[in-house]
């Protein structure tokens, strides 16, 4: 964790959630704009996309500071009941991840990228996430991403703030467009 006596003692629990695009690069933002501080950053990414994201891409040209782990590599699993099965394995692989970097005190800023959407599909519990909350070190920054945020995950954060979708040009068909989207 970087030592910066102007910096408030007390972290904050950032939300971004609502079903309109800017979720993930809001809390992407924060990222770039705390690695300008020189405060260390780790990106939890819950939910395995389809391609490697910019974001990975660039993370690289930022590090250490900046540390982007999407969890569903490694998790493709031939011997997996299930989908879903590899799916919780993933998320609670993610939350052993989270309480080792917390425990590690060595970031300042950690974001939990589509945790609301694995709470959502019942991968993690309400519980977990709020425990994290309720535990989380005093100092420690968490951003919490994905639609439909839990209320109590909402009544437990300090800033809040709901993206509302207006126009997307997939309603139209495109497709997602690199660099915007992903
Ligand atoms: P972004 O990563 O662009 O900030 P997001 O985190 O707000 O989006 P997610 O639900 O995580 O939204 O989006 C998953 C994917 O769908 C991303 O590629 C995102 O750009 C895209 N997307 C986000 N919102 C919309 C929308 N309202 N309509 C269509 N696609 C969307
Ligand atoms: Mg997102």
């Amino acid at each position: 964790m970087s030592e910066d006596k102007k910096r408030p003692a007390k972290g904050l629990v950032v939300v971004n959630t609502g079903d309109g695009k800017g979720k993930t690069t809001a809390a992407l933002g924060i990222a770039l704009r705390a690695v300008g501080w020189g405060m260390h950053v780790l990106v939890l990414q819950f939910i395995k996309g389809a391609w490697k994201p910019g974001e990975i891409k660039a993370a690289d040209r930022l590090a250490p500071e900046l540390e982007i782990v999407p969890l569903g590599e490694g998790f493709v699993d031939p011997d997996a009941e299930s989908p879903d099965d590899t799916d919780v394995r993933m998320a609670r692989a993610g939350l052993e991840r989270y309480r080792a970097a917390a425990d590690s005190a060595k970031y300042d800023v950690i974001v939990l990228d589509e945790i609301n959407y694995a709470v959502k599909y019942g991968f993690v519990t309400v519980e977990d996430v709020l425990k994290i909350i309720r535990e989380k070190p005093e100092r420690l920054h968490l951003v919490l991403t994905g639609r439909d945020a839990a209320p109590e995950i909402i009544d437990a954060a300090d800033t809040v703030t709901e993206m509302r979708e207006i126009k997307h040009p997939f309603q139209k068909g495109s497709k997602a467009a690199k660099g915007i989207d992903f």
